[in-house]
């Protein structure tokens, strides 16, 4: 039942971030086809109006496409995931990235049991939050920041949590973090953090957000350990 919830209120959010694109299309190509018609068109102008309506159609496109990596993927791959070597690969694979913003990216991974899971979506969900992390340690002078990816046992669960030095999370921010489509970023979809929680949750764990003992933000999730091997 949540699951089926969850989805009405997600195709309902999906058809209001789509037509918010489709109406500044539709006034971008209006305006275009407007000064086309009156003869005596600016260029420049057309030129960036139909630019505008692009980069509008793209948006919408990336909205669908991430939709659409979520749904496609419905049937998991289950298999032992050694979360130590996933998050050491996925360190390596940001490395460029958080070079870039001016981030160090460090990897604290004791021996911990390995837990049965999909490893691509675990993956995805690793991704998703040390990328908000790099770009919220960006916003430091550059070599100030660090983000580290830590990883513990905890009791019949494996933790792994991304913590940053960025400016964090408003206590007004918190509540809906995890509402698709929610965005402080010009560019951003608000899909990151919702999909991971789904995907954490469809492997039978949890993830939630903790303020940053010091001041940044800490995104912690829990999956379940397969059983007594420690890796
Ligand atoms: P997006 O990155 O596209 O905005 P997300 O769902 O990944 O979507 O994140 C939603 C919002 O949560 C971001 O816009 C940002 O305001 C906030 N957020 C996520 N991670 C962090 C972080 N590490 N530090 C500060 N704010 C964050």
């Amino acid at each position: 039942m949540g699951r089926i919830t969850t989805a009405g209120a997600l195709g309902l959010a999906v058809v209001h971030q789509i037509s918010q694109p489709l109406a500044t299309i539709a006034t971008y190509t209006h305006a275009s086809r407007r000064l086309l018609q009156s003869g005596s068109a600016d260029r420049d102008l057309v030129v960036e109006s139909m630019a505008k309506a692009e980069a509008e159609v793209q948006r919408a496109g990336l909205i669908i496409e991430r939709m659409r990596e979520f749904t496609a993927r419905g049937k998991k791959s289950v298999t032992a995931v050694n979360l130590g070597a996933l998050a050491r690969e996925i360190a390596e694979a940001l490395g460029d990235d958080a070079r870039r913003a001016g981030v160090r990216l460090r990897v604290a991974a004791p021996p911990v049991p390995s837990v049965t899971a999909d490893r691509i979506q675990i993956e995805q969900v690793l991704v998703n939050l040390v990328r908000n992390a790099i770009e919220a340690g960006a916003a430091l002078p550059t070599g100030k920041a660090t983000v580290r990816i830590m990883l513990a046992s905890r009791g019949e669960e494996v933790e792994v949590a991304v913590e940053d030095q960025g400016p964090g999370i408003p206590p007004e921010a918190a509540a809906s973090l995890f509402e698709p489509f929610e965005t402080s970023k010009a560019n951003g979809m608000g899909l990151g953090l919702w999909l991971s929680r789904e995907l954490v949750e469809g492997n039978g764990g949890r993830l939630w957000y903790d303020p940053g003992r010091k001041g940044g933000a800490r995104f912690v999730f829990r999956l379940p350990r397969r059983g007594q091997d420690v890796l």
